[in-house]
């Protein structure tokens, strides 16, 4: 009888165990297979040479590691690097490798597309179309440090902040494309690896996954695996975030604060970043400043101001540069850890926001479609619902 084969990358570290165990394999082939997986980047099992000869016959037999296949590599003039990647159907995601003097960013993407339909948000505009599996998700760490690492060693030529058998990867942002939360039971198990020992070992602070804010699978992370967490905010009220976060009329601010603070029960107080795109003239005002001092005034946080990434169409511009300065300094006077991000990648459309793939047009798939606007302002904000 023959069986599929089994991608080793789909699998998390329980997952693993329980494939070698049915084989009757003890658990530390198990992780042996997973150092050479995650931490050699082994594209090819036959090269796991000291797994027995037997073990490594069967493997080759019944088992691939499969990451996705790249359609494009490009670097932009600051270093940023963006792999598209084939999410197969004519789907494409995007990958994004940001190099910093003492680290090696990785910000990775979790949907082709996104059904959440946020006003100001390129992904959004493309609405959705699948869900990454687990083994598409982790292929995108694997693939970076493995092409990383090899470049490095090709070249002879450690890396700035150490030398090439540290991996290239340091810290793993899921902020790429799509919800990571809305793909929950692929995205975890993906999680599980990037902290697990004998694989990335990566730290819970080194690992941060971006929601726009769907409460119920917040506590959901919060009980199973709570990483550092960054939280879209964009917006201090109700109204205005009903409007740029569609999924507000779902999970409202009352209810998705409260999910923040019991997040923070669990995890270290410095795990909870949120993120504001600043967009001229909609939520950039001294109102809003106040406004949203006074929303997270009881929540111990970080505020990430994001300098709005134009694309074609987008009906928004990036607030002046002054103006964030002067909200950023608004906050920090009322005691609120503030930065500025830092745009990366802007030439090659890798910043925040600009990561479209290849997806056609699955309007359809988009949140504003189900959810009616009734009672929302257009004001001069573009319709949620023009694709
Ligand atoms: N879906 C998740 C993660 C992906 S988006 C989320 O929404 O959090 C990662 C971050 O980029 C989010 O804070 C998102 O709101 C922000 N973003 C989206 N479009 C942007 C744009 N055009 N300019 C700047 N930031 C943007
Ligand atoms: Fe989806 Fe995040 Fe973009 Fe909103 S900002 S549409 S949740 S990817």
């Amino acid at each position: 009888m023959s069986h599929p084969m089994q991608n080793l990358l789909d699998l998390d570290p329980a997952s693993l165990d329980h494939w070698f165990a049915q084989r009757g394999e003890k658990p530390f082939r198990a992780r042996q297979v997973s150092r050479w997986i995650h931490q050699r980047y082994a594209a090819d099992i036959a090269s796991m040479t000291d797994l027995a000869k037997s073990l490594r016959t069967a493997l080759v037999r019944d088992a691939e590691i499969r990451a996705p296949g790249v359609l494009r590599d490009t670097t932009a003039s600051d270093g940023t690097r963006k792999w598209l990647l084939d999410a197969g159907s004519g789907n494409a995601v995007e990958a994004v490798y940001i190099p910093e003097d003492d680290r090696g960013t990785l910000c990775i993407s979790s949907q082709a597309g996104c059904a959440l339909d946020c006003a100001f948000c390129s992904t959004g505009r493309q609405g959705f179309n699948r869900n990454l599996t687990t083994g598409e998700i982790v292929g995108q760490l694997w693939h970076a440090n493995r092409t990383l690492r090899t470049e490095a060693i090709r070249a002879a030529k450690p890396q700035a902040w150490g030398d090439h058998t540290r991996a290239p990867i340091t810290n793993v942002v899921m902020m790429g494309m799509g919800e990571p939360l809305a793909n929950f039971d692929n995205v975890v198990p993906a999680l599980r690896l990037f902290l697990d020992d004998n694989a990335y070992g990566l730290s819970r602070r080194r690992v941060t996954l971006s929601t726009s804010g769907l409460v119920p699978w917040i506590d959901r992370l919060r009980d199973e695996c709570p990483v550092a967490l960054a939280v879209s905010l964009h917006a201090p009220t109700d109204a205005l975030r009903d409007r740029l976060v569609p999924i507000n009329r779902k999970h409202p601010l009352s209810t998705l604060m409260a999910a923040c603070l019991r997040y923070l029960d669990r995890a270290p107080r410095d795990f909870l970043t949120f993120e504001y795109v600043m967009l001229d003239g909609v939520n950039d005002q001294p109102e809003h400043a106040a406004s949203l001092i006074a929303l997270v005034r009881d929540v111990p946080c970080k505020l990430n101001l994001i300098p709005f990434n134009p694309f074609p169409g987008s009906g928004f511009t990036t607030s002046p540069r002054e103006r964030i300065r002067g909200f950023a300094h608004a906050l920090q006077d009322a005691g609120i850890v503030a930065t500025i991000r830092k745009t990366r990648g802007q030439d090659i459309d890798a910043a925040c926001g600009q990561l479209a793939g290849q997806v056609n047009d699955r309007t359809k798939h988009r949140l504003a479609a189900r959810i009616p606007l009734a009672g929302a302002h257009q004001g001069h904000l573009p319709s949620a619902t023009h694709s």
